[in-house]
This record gives structure tokens, sequence and C-alpha cells, in this order.
């Protein structure tokens, strides 16, 4: 009764459709979060992820395992949320998808041991312009339902990179390179490397590879979702 009173004070309104929302329903009703487009398994979304990120790893290199929530579409319902995360600063969003990230992770058989959670960084110039890093924000809550410690010290962005919106393919895939670099503690850990999206997989190999040459023993991969071409 008492949060019930409690909402008729401080209505909220759905993100997407601008219905009211129940408690526990932030930041968007349950009907519109309906039109997500989940992963039926965290196997098939594995699978797609590896297909995704092959094409920008030689054979030499391949990630231990990799974990994506929900499938992305242009336009849709999913796009807007995510949009609303990364430039209105709705970073309680962004925990609350990692928490639901972490829930996935651990619903399988084995996480083989993932040591510590690191997100993909932005430029810190990047930072000051939107003032926080939505991969962070699901990191921690990764982090959090994992119960793993958050390392965001363990990889920086050492270069400017524009933003991959509007570039071609081809563009896409060089703009990341050499972008990242791994501190000196990665070395032999497992490393659970977080981005909110990935679209080409540019950014995460790139991100990757520095964690490599940094000298991590094993490399995971977890977005909340993944691009499907469409
Ligand atoms: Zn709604």
């Amino acid at each position: 009764m008492r949060e019930q009173q409690l909402h008729l004070l401080f209505p909220h309104v759905c993100l997407l459709c601008r219905k009211l929302l129940l408690p526990g329903e932030e930041p968007c009703c349950n009907s519109c979060r309906a039109d997500f487009d989940p992963f039926n398994t965290p196997a098939a979304a594995e699978e797609l992820l590896r297909r995704t990120i092959a094409a920008h790893f030689g054979e030499q290199f391949l990630f231990e395992r990799g974990w994506c929530r929900y499938q992305f579409h242009k336009k849709s319902p999913l796009q807007q949320v995510l949009h609303a995360m990364k430039y209105e600063g709705l970073f309680n969003l962004g925990r609350s998808f990692g928490r639901q990230l972490g829930e996935w992770i651990s619903s399988g058989a084995d996480t083989g041991n993932i040591e510590c959670i690191v997100p993909v960084p932005l430029h810190p110039l990047k930072k000051i312009e939107r003032s926080y890093n939505q991969s962070e924000k699901i990191a921690e809550g990764i982090a959090q339902s994992l119960q793993k410690p958050l390392r965001r010290e363990l990889l920086i962005r050492k270069r400017y990179t524009v933003s991959q919106t509007g570039l071609s393919a081809e563009a896409r895939k060089k703009n990341p390179e050499g972008a990242f670099q791994a501190a000196k503690d990665v070395a032999g850990r497992h490393v659970l490397l977080v981005d909110d999206v990935v679209t080409t997989g540019a950014t995460m190999a790139a991100a990757a590879s520095a964690l490599r040459e940094g000298g991590a023993q094993r490399i995971s991969l977890a977005a909340v979702a993944l691009a499907i071409k469409e």
C-alpha cells in the first residue's frame, strides 16, 4: 500500500510509451520490454557472437566464453532504451542491464572462473563530453551479480577514436585498432570484457587484443546486445 501511495506522489512513466509504470518496472513498462528481442539461450547468443568476432581475429586467438542478452535491431525499442542510457545519463539502467546480464551469465554451467570484470573504456575526452561510461555501469551490474571485482583500471583508451556511427563498414573495422592499452596487472588473469552493444565486433576485438598483449591468460566477452544483420 505504502509503495502505491509513493507511486501516486512520484509518478514514473515508461521511457518508451509514457504510460505510468508499476513498481519495479523502471525504466520501461513490461509490455515495451516484451518487444526487446532476447536470445533464446546463452549458447545461441555465444554462437553468433563467435561468428561476429571471428572476422576480426586471426586464427591464433579465440575468446574463452561470450554472452549477449538481446538481439539488436535498428529503430527497435531496445535501441531507444540503449540510446537513452548512453546520452541521457540513465546510468541506473546500465547497472540494471548489467545485473540482468550477470544472471544470464551465471545461469549457464561454466563461467570458466572469471577473475575480474573490465569495461571497454571511453577516451577521457569522451567521458567529459558524456560524463560517464555506459559500459562501466553495465560492468558494475555484472560485477555485483557475479560477485567479482570491477577492474576498470586494467584497460585504458590511449587514442581518441571517432564515433563508429556513420562510418563505413571498412572504416569501422580500422577505427579502434591500437586504441587500447592494458595494465600490467592483467597478466595471467581471466578477464571478462564488457561493452554495451557489439556491432561489427571491431571494438571488442581491439580491446581484447590489447588485453592479450598485456598477458591476460583468458578473455571472455559480455555485451547487452549484439547487432543482427538485417
Ligand atoms: Zn512502455
